[in-house]
Parts: structure tokens; sequence; C-alpha cells
């Protein structure tokens, strides 16, 4: 008789995927139709996009499936009547289902600052959290690094600049960082002058040359807010000090970022820019599992570059490494000045440039809080947007 070694829900790891609709949370459904042995998905998440969620629902049979938007409760629930599928509604019900006992892993991958109430409900829920959504991290950093300790809940970077860097300290022990290297493509508006970036439309700014993402994060990788809060989210990540962080323009986005330690010596993670790696890495830590990506072929790549970051052209950058400094509620006024901005900017409302100009305002206008609770972040992000739709005619 052939020995049965266990069942299956024994060996799977269940992950539930929030926001399965944007460009993460599809790429992460292929990392798990591609290994149907390691994974099992066991609730789906997404805000709006209605059709493509029954359809990844019908695909992967979670037993929960959550529709931010009530609007769309009722075609969700008849959509999947036939199922045995559990369908709720609205944004109290995306942040209740992180603590179900039956997820291993949760995969944080929502835009903005919705992503924060549940990833805060799975980390004290102590669940392992693959975390796409860097917002988080920005708007609330110390407040989720205290909750993750406190639950014992493990956070493991998906944003490929921060795997690079994980993986860059596998086996380092507690061999000090001394400092680390984010890579940077530059974006699509690299090359730039100022009087060129004032005339530029949304429509070019999301034609982004190495990386395929959503609208949102296509945005701030042009105007550079992307790399500033990926500065932020590396030193919540990682423990590290604002001079610590070096920002590095390598416009062939090979090598995904760079660790230095004290003997001066790097280390730096490669390969093709492809997000299915860094989720498949943190789906699998720490170990790795086969795939078919694209390997890099150095010869295609004979010269690597690397420019220093021009903060006079992408002011984001600067006010980022500020509002990292300054600390306390600043990144938080930060990320909500950019999410209405850049909303703003993709309806043609505000130019390229007015987009820093109006987020260098709220951070000076919205008031300062040095130790803010969850209840003050709430506030400020209120706030923050209030403030800055009145710069944002018609929006
Ligand atoms: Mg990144």
């Amino acid at each position: 008789m052939m020995e049965v070694r266990s069942t299956k829900h024994e060996v799977k790891k269940s992950i539930a995927i929030f926001g399965s609709t944007g460009s993460i949370g599809r790429q992460a459904l292929e990392v798990v139709k591609a290994n149907p042995d390691r994974f099992e998905v066991v609730a789906l998440t997404a805000n709006n996009s209605l059709d493509l969620l029954i359809e990844q629902a019908n695909e992967f049979e979670p037993d929960i499936v959550v529709i931010g938007n009530e609007k769309h409760y009722l075609q969700l629930k008849s959509a999947l009547a036939d199922l045995q599928i559990k369908v709720f509604a609205g944004s109290e019900a995306i942040a209740q289902i992180a603590e179900m006992d039956s997820i291993d892993m949760v995969l944080a991958a929502m835009v903005g600052y919705a992503g924060l109430k549940p990833t805060i409900n799975a980390v004290k829920s102590g669940k392992t959290v693959a975390l796409a959504n860097k917002e988080t991290l920005v708007v609330a950093g110390d407040l989720i690094n205290e909750l993750a300790q406190k639950h014992n809940s493990a956070i493991l970077p998906v944003d490929s600049e921060h795997s690079a860097i994980f993986q860059c300290l596998a086996g380092e022990g507690d061999n000090p960082i001394e400092r680390v290297i984010l890579t940077a493509s530059g974006g699509p508006f690299r090359t730039m002058t100022l009087q060129e970036l004032e005339h530029v439309t949304s429509a070019q700014a999301l034609k982004h040359p190495n990386w395929d993402m959503g609208a949102k994060i296509t945005i701030d990788s042009a105007s550079m807010m992307n790399k500033g809060f990926e500065v932020i989210e590396a030193k919540w990540l990682f423990g590290l000090k604002p001079e610590q962080i070096e920002v590095l323009v390598h416009p062939q986005s090979i090598i995904h970022s760079m660790v230095e330690f004290a003997d001066s010596s790097i280390k730096a993670q490669l390969g093709m820019p492809d997000m299915k790696l860094p989720i498949q890495y943190a789906f699998t830590y720490p170990e790795r599992l086969k795939t078919e990506f694209p390997r890099v072929d150095f010869l295609k790549y004979p010269e690597l570059t690397f420019e220093k970051p021009d903060t006079n052209r992408f002011r984001n950058l600067a006010l980022a490494y500020y509002a990292m400094e300054k600390g306390g509620n600043m990144p938080c006024i930060l990320n909500a000045a950019n999410e209405v901005v850049v909303s703003a900017f993709l309806k043609n409302k505000i130019g390229f440039l007015q987009m820093s100009d109006i987020i260098e305002k709220a951070m000076q206008k919205v008031p300062f809080i040095k130790k803010p609770t969850y209840e003050d972040y709430v506030e400020t992000d209120r706030e923050t947007r209030e403030f800055v739709h009145s710069y944002t005619p018609n929006h």
C-alpha cells in the first residue's frame, strides 16, 4: 500500500491575497498557479474590480471573497452562488478576515493607505505578512514594528528592492549593515529637464521603461515618490538610520539593491525585473523554488550604469528624506498628500511638478505630531486629504 504522508492542507501554505485584482495580486496568483502543490488561496479581496474578482474566485475557489465597494456585493454573491465561497463586502470585512485562523500568510497588496488597517489586523493576529503595500510602513512604520514584535508576526518584504536587501542579509546573522543602496530605474522622465517636466502628461508617466505595475505606483515611479517611500520602508524593515540609506539611479534595473557591511564588502541581488520573483521568495522564504523565469544574460547588458538622483528635478525624493528624518506623522502627511495629488494628476487636473509643490505645502500646514497613536494617523490622513483637495480644483 502506498504511504500517505499527509493531507494536502498540511503541506500547502494557505495564503490570503489582499488586493488580488491589482498588479501584484495578479502576479501572486500566477505564482500560486505555477506551484499548486505548495500554495492554496483561502481568501481574495478586491476594492472595485468585480469581474476580475469573480473570474479569480472561480479559478482558485478560495473559502472567502471580499469586495471593498459594497455596491458590488449582490452581483458578486449571485455570481458565486454555485460555489462553496463565503462572500462579504466593505472595508471592515477586508480588515476582519486578516484574523482568520485558516490563514498562514497574508499578502498585503492593496494600494495606498487602505492597506493600513488590514495589515495591522494581520500583524495583531500573529500572521506572517508578505508586504507589498509600502504605504503601510511609510504611514505607520513605528506602530507596525511595535505590533509585529508584540504579536510575533513576521513581515517579509515583497518590494523588489527590499526583497533584494533581505536576500543579501540571508546568512549574515548579526553582522551589522553599514549602508544599503536602493537602486532606482529613474522612471520614464529620468533625462528630462525641469522645463520638459512641466508639460509631461499622465499618459507619458504611465509608460514605465522596465517594470509593469499599477497606475498609482507607476506615477510614483515617474515622480520618484516611490523611491522616497522605499527609503522610509527600508528604515523600518531593516532598522536603519536615515544616513545609512542611499539611492542610486540604475536605469537597467538588473541590480535590485545592495548591502554594504563593516568590512567594505557589498552584496547585491540581481535578476531580470519581474515582480513574480520577490513575491515567490516571500511565499517560500527561506527556500527557493525552481522557476522558468527569464535568466539574466550579462552579454545583453554589457553596461550596468549608475547616476546620482537629481532632487532638483525630482523633489519628492528630498521631501521623503525630510519626512523620514522628521518622523512622527510627517511621513503620513507625505503619503496622504501624495495619494490625492497623484489621483489629480492622473485626471489631468494638475501638472507633474505641481505634485511636489502641493505635497510640500501640506507638510508645512498640517499639524505635526511627534509620537502619533493609530487614531492620530487616521486624523492626520483625513486632515491632509482635506487640505490637499483645496489645491486640486474639481477633484
Ligand atoms: Mg520597488
